[in-house]
């Protein structure tokens, strides 16, 4: 008998099992168990199917949760499925990386003294369910068209417009510079919140629907803008942001200072099977090292909880505010500190101490402050508060900001706005080149896997329009 709904009364939050910390520590498998069945239509009867769901609206794709939680409450879930699917290219790579304590959850109305509804566990375990069951299905189309589409960037802003394109019909085309398709899905994010072969499963259903993917294929370099706008009759942009934010400061120069991306992808690829010679030589291996991360963000976790991974000696993460004050999610944080990683909080770093190699890393506290016009509480360094932390490897998590990119695609008629995003129109989501659309970070800087597959949607609906447009004006033109 299914459960009925309105159920937090009388049912606790639960969350799927976690992984303990001391297993956890040793690999980089997921650490989140799948539910029971009877687990996650019992937690999804928690919800009291608001009139108006804030869980929805704050939902960057609008997700129809209310409707997926009520049919899995009922043991319907190949319906839940379908309704999952229709607003979300990824149900179960949201399910599992959105920060869910900022978006839906974090505005479940039942949040306050009873515990949200836990959306984000019941979303992956519909679509988990639904790939085990073989209702996840390639986006073949029911007519093919000879218009086509090139797509430079395999994220999921690429990746969602290339799906709802091949779904109308378009002939897809997705050009990357890397051998993999997922962007930071797959190089970006670490094994133990993303296990890689979540993702690789979708790349194999993309191109058995279709799609065609040019890996290896640096736009710029091996092929030029100009070139996919003759190919194509529409383009999107949808590159990300890579340069990683940079300090100066006394000794930062030093071996063993590294970039946090780049340690990222390192460990990556080694989880991938790959043989990456600055893992194999130390360079960007923490195994047996003092490791300091700098930053606070969700970066700054995937770095520290990677050390701990590696078999690091000690990992500390130095970050200038204080924990309630931490950019990254809470529920990273907990995860860290379950797993080993010491914080400095209210500690920035003013120089890196070594010969040939870092040794230390020369800190001072810092003070919060009244909050700036932007609400956020200001920053200052405390007198002598001088301290140091040992360290043989420091990674820089720092944040990310987009590259000269129109200088990298020779296209000089590409706007970008003063923080260095392509500047599109925010109604069309075309740029200044007629024909050339941008979606995901390389707009908005650095954000979400969910906003990027927004954006790759909205943008995969404007070009449709856009190439609707153009074939009906070649056909009046040759009337
Ligand atoms: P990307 O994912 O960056 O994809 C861009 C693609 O474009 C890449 O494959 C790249 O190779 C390709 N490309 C770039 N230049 C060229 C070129 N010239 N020619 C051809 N191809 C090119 N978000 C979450 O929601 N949850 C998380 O837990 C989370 N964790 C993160 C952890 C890390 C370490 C990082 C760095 C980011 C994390 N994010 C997370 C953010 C999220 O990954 C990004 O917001 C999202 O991937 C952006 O998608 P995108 O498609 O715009 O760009
Ligand atoms: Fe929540 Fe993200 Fe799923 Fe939206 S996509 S319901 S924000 S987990
Ligand atoms: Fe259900 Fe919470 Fe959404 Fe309301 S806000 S519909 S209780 S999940």
């Amino acid at each position: 008998m299914a459960d009925r709904m309105l159920q937090f009364v009388r049912l606790d939050q639960r969350q799927p099992e976690k992984r303990d910390a001391t297993v956890r520590r040793a690999d980089f498998a997921e650490i989140y168990r799948e539910f029971e069945p009877a687990q996650a239509s019992s937690q999804a009867s928690r919800c009291s199917q608001c009139g108006v769901p804030f869980c929805q609206v704050h939902c960057p794709l609008n997700n129809n949760i209310p409707d997926w939680l009520k049919l899995t409450a009922e043991d319907r879930l190949e319906e839940a499925y379908e309704i999952s699917a229709a607003t979300n290219t990824f149900p179960e790579i949201c399910g599992r990386i959105c920060p869910q304590d900022r978006l839906c959850e974090g505005n479940c109305v039942i949040e306050k003294g009873f515990g949200s509804v836990t959306i984000g566990s019941v979303e992956k375990y519909i679509t988990d369910t639904a790939w085990a069951r073989g209702w996840v299905k390639p986006p073949k189309p029911t007519r093919e068209l000879a218009q086509s589409v090139g797509i430079i960037g395999a994220g999921p802003a690429g990746l969602a417009a290339a799906e709802r394109l091949r779904l109308r019909g378009y002939q897809v085309h997705v050009y990357d510079r890397y051998d993999r398709v997922g962007g930071l899905m797959i190089y970006g994010i670490p094994g133990f919140k993303l296990e890689k072969e979540v993702v690789l499963r979708r790349w194999k259903q993309f191109e058995d629907g279709g799609i065609r993917f040019h890996l290896n294929t640096a736009v710029g370099q091996d092929i030029s803008l100009a070139e996919l706008r003759q190919r194509h009759d529409a383009v999107l942009i949808g590159t990300g942001v890579y340069k990683a934010r940079e300090m100066s400061a006394p000794g930062i120069g030093l071996a063993g200072i590294v970039p946090a991306l780049s340690y990222l992808t390192a460990s990556n690829r080694v989880g991938l099977g790959e043989a990456v010679a600055e893992y194999e030589s130390g360079t960007l291996n923490a195994a047996g090292k003092h490791v300091v991360v700098i930053g606070g963000g969700d970066t700054a976790m995937d770095c520290v909880r990677t050390a701990v991974r590696q078999g690091a000696t000690s990992v500390t993460c130095l970050y200038r505010r204080d924990k309630a004050n931490m950019p990254g999610s809470m529920r990273e944080v907990y995860n860290a500190e379950e797993e080993g990683v010491r914080f400095e909080w209210l500690g920035a770093p003013e120089a890196f101490r070594g010969d040939d190699r870092v040794k230390a890393v020369i800190a001072h506290r810092m003070h919060l402050g009244l909050p700036d016009a932007t609400g956020r509480q200001q920053v200052t360094p405390m007198p002598n508060s001088r301290f140091e932390l040992q360290a043989d490897l420091v990674i820089m998590a720092l944040g990310f900001d987009p590259e000269d990119l129109p200088t990298a695609f020779d296209e000089p008629a590409l706007p970008v706005t003063r923080w260095g995003t392509l500047k599109v129109d925010h109604r069309t989501m075309m740029t200044a080149l007629p024909g050339v659309f941008a979606a995901g970070d390389i707009v908005r800087g650095a954000s979400l896997v969910v906003w990027a597959i927004r954006d790759g949607r909205d943008a995969a609906d404007q070009m449709h329009s856009y190439m609707q447009q153009q074939a009906r004006a070649l056909a009046v033109a040759a009337e």
